[in-house]
């Protein structure tokens, strides 16, 4: 929806005034659009047009909803071209135009923003401005690749382009995104009065004789600036999936050696074919609706009253306790930190203390290391929680120093207060069973480290009240944290799921493929890092108990035919640690990585035939895509999105897979049964298909409609 409002003297608003809590270029807002600027280019008594908005925000971006409904290039070309058009229609027409926004302007926002002939911001502290649409695979589409350098030059436009920065306020003036800041109560009369004073506005490209700032496509620095950004691109690995990027740097070349319209003509094309490409469908669904649904904690129970934090407690000063405890001070919530002694939690604060030195110098804090810090206090008496507004447990991973924990902890606070553990693996059920009121009770899986990491898997137990589940979620809102629910079990979904992709490479450790094979196998799918690499990091030891207490009763097809255990075993008996013990599975001499050469000896290849990358790649994906379609049918997870956004945040799977669950769809299941059948005869049971999967596949079925 947009209104018309008069400012008097032939100037006239167009107000974005959309029916949510933001403005969203939807296709009913831009059809509207396009009318609007017709009839005011086309009628004579209007002297200057200015773009606005009634909300906090300006614009934030186009309706993915609708992109991510389009199967077609030509349907999403008849979603953005009127508009494209109209833009256009507008910069060229002969009267000024403002946008004066009153906040966030962000893809298609700043895309309108930029056709405008001047652009005049609010000194808002909260603004964002810029163009994140490569973040979630794809690109601006609406002019922004095309008319950002021929504002700003390409070397200060690709980097805001291909890394989808987001600017505050004073840094898109600084870099040229924005001509002017106002108070926001003058924002209207500052775009009046420019717009009265430049009646024949026009844009610099519109001009005879422009050159785009800085340094043309076709010279020795233009040159360069492709071959290099071309390699930065390509350098960062193999399965690294970066098509957004590719595209816009294509576009930036290709749009800026001709004119405006026919460089906007190119973007559209390549603009099209993303947004029907798999790789960002699945980016928009699991990061953009995946994410936000979580985030708008779509799953608490509606009849419990809003809550807050004030004071948090949490039990254990190691790595995950100092994590929470920190990322909940940084948000302004007191905290108390207990540890076995009042040493060790002392000991705790201070290692924080160090951390927020660190990061101020790198100039990553909003606040003083000394005013988050004045927010933690540090002791060993539980005295000191008894006012607490919620707890989280972060000791040891032991049900019994768990359970005494949380005992003591049950024996001071309030009753009402939600108690969390934030364990990895073991069902919630079996602390939250001896405790007085367990109803309280619930699980918190925070991943490390804490402050990077945003999601946050809930673990509801059987036991566990709405009023508790409600709190902890807003708890986990207050942090600014992406929580999935999920019932009770053992590993629940995330650490259910992940051992067995660390157990497939274990498995494959054991049957003496090389692991450089088994890493470079899971870098080409797309993971930041090799798996091998990845349990060196971990340390044997912690992958040995890991692996132990994922075992559950022994009898789970997850662990059918695998031999990861053992290995595991072997190789820390055989002294292997890891990288931080000086090797493990492989050997860090200063000038790189080798494989340990104890390898060869202690684990000969079983097959005589080498083993392909092809089929190292579907052990490790397929394995970890059935453990999640059995936590489905075992109702851990209650939707394949969700299980999707969990491996996305939680271990780093590709997001342009979409996730455990979207790489079903893509391989399709009957082919991805057949590879499992395949991989069952040659590996064992665990690769054999649960029955959901015949009956998806005979029904032509997906889990996610696209
Ligand atoms: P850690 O060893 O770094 O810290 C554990 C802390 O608990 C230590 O400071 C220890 O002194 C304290 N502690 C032990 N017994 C205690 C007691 N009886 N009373 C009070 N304090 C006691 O371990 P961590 O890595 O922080 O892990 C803590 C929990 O978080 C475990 O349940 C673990 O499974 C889980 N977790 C860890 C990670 C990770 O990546 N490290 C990720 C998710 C979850």
């Amino acid at each position: 929806m947009i209104r018309q409002q008069d400012l008097g003297d032939g100037i006239v608003a167009l107000v974005f005034a959309g029916s949510g809590s933001v403005n969203t270029l939807d296709r009913a807002t831009n059809e509207m659009f396009v009318q609007l600027v017709d009839e005011l280019l086309g009628n004579a008594d209007v002297t200057g047009i200015v773009l606005t908005s009634d909300k906090r925000d300006f614009v934030v971006g186009g309706d993915l909803k609708e992109l991510q409904a389009a199967t077609s290039t030509t349907e999403v070309k008849a979603i953005v071209e009127p508009f494209i058009r109209a833009l256009r229609r507008l910069e060229t027409g002969g009267k000024p135009v403002v946008a004066a926004m009153t906040g966030s302007a962000l893809g298609g926002g700043l895309e309108l923003a930029l056709a405008c002939h001047r652009r005049i911001a609010t000194d808002n502290p909260g603004a964002r401005f810029g163009l994140p649409e490569v973040t979630l695979g794809l690109m601006p589409g609406a002019g922004g690749t095309q008319r950002l350098p021929r504002l700003i030059g390409l070397a200060a436009a690709a980097p805001l382009l291909m890394q989808g920065r987001r600017l505050d306020v004073q840094e898109a003036k600084s870099r040229g995104l924005i001509d002017e800041i106002v108070e926001p109560d003058r924002l209207l009369d500052a775009a009046k009065a420019w717009a009265q004073a430049n009646p024949t506005a026009s844009q610099p490209w519109d001009r005879k004789g422009y050159v785009v700032p800085g340094f043309p496509v076709h010279s020795g620095p233009g040159r360069q600036f492709f071959v290099g950004t071309w390699a930065n691109l390509k350098r960062t690995g193999p399965g690294f999936n970066d098509a957004g990027a590719e595209a816009i740097l294509q576009v930036l070349q290709q749009g800026l050696e001709r004119g405006l319209d026919a460089g906007i003509a190119i973007e559209t094309r390549y603009f099209a074919r993303l947004v029907v490409s798999n790789d960002a469908k699945n980016k928009i669904r699991t990061l953009f609706t995946g994410v936000n649904q979580a985030k708008s904690l779509r799953v608490r129970p509606d009849h419990v009253p809003p809550s807050q934090v004030a004071h948090l407690a949490v039990i254990g000063a190691g790595v995950m306790g100092r994590g929470i405890a920190l990322n909940a001070a940084i948000r302004g919530i007191r905290v108390t930190m207990l540890d076995a002694s009042a040493e060790n939690a002392e000991k705790g604060r201070e290692e924080i203390a160090r951390y927020l030195q660190r990061e101020a110098e790198r100039g990553r804090l909003r606040s003083t290391p000394d005013d988050i810090l004045r927010h933690i206090r540090a002791g060993a008496d539980y005295q000191q929680i008894a006012d607490a507004d919620l707890v989280v447990e972060a000791v040891f991973e032991r049900v019994d120093v768990k359970r005494a924990v949380l005992q003591q902890v049950a024996a001071v606070v309030r009753p009402d207060i939600p108690v969390a553990s934030n364990t990895s693996t073991i069902p919630i059920a079996r602390f939250a069973e001896d405790i007085s009121q367990p109803d309280r009770v619930l699980g918190l899986h925070f991943f490390s480290p804490v402050d990077r990491m945003t999601l946050v898997e809930v673990v509801r137990a059987a036991a566990t009240s709405d009023s508790t589940l409600a709190r902890a979620l807003d708890f986990l809102k207050q942090l600014g944290k992406t929580p999935v629910v999920v019932n009770d079990g053992l590993g629940f979904f995330t650490s259910r799921v992940i051992t067995t992709y660390s157990c497939e490479a274990m498995n494959l450790i054991g049957e003496g493929v090389p692991p450089q094979l088994i890493d470079n196998a899971s870098v080409k799918a797309g993971f930041a890092i090799g798996v091998a690499s990845l349990m060196d990091l971990t340390t044997l030891p912690l992958l040995r108990d890991i692996f132990a207490s994922m075992r559950g009763d022994g009898q789970r097809i997850a662990n059918a035919g695998s031999i990861a255990e053992d290995t595991v075993a072997k190789l820390v008996e055989l002294g292997r640690v890891g990288k931080v013990a000086g090797g493990g599975i492989y050997d860090y001499p200063p000038d790189g990585r080798i494989p340990w050469p104890g390898l060869k000896e202690h684990f000969p290849p079983r097959d005589s035939r080498p083993v392909e990358e092809a089929t190292v790649m579907q052990r490790l994906l397929n394995v970890q895509s059935l453990e999640a379609v059995r936590t489905l049918d075992d109702g851990i997870i209650a939707r394949p999105l969700d299980g999707d956004v969990a491996c996305v945040l939680g271990w780093g799977y590709p997001a342009h897979l979409g996730g455990v669950f979207a790489y079903i769809d893509r391989v399709g299941a009957a082919q991805f049964i057949a590879q499992c059948e395949a991989l069952a005869e040659r590996y064992g049971e665990r690769f054999r298909p649960p029955q959901r999967l015949y009956d998806m596949a005979r029904k032509g079925e997906r889990f996610h409609a696209a």
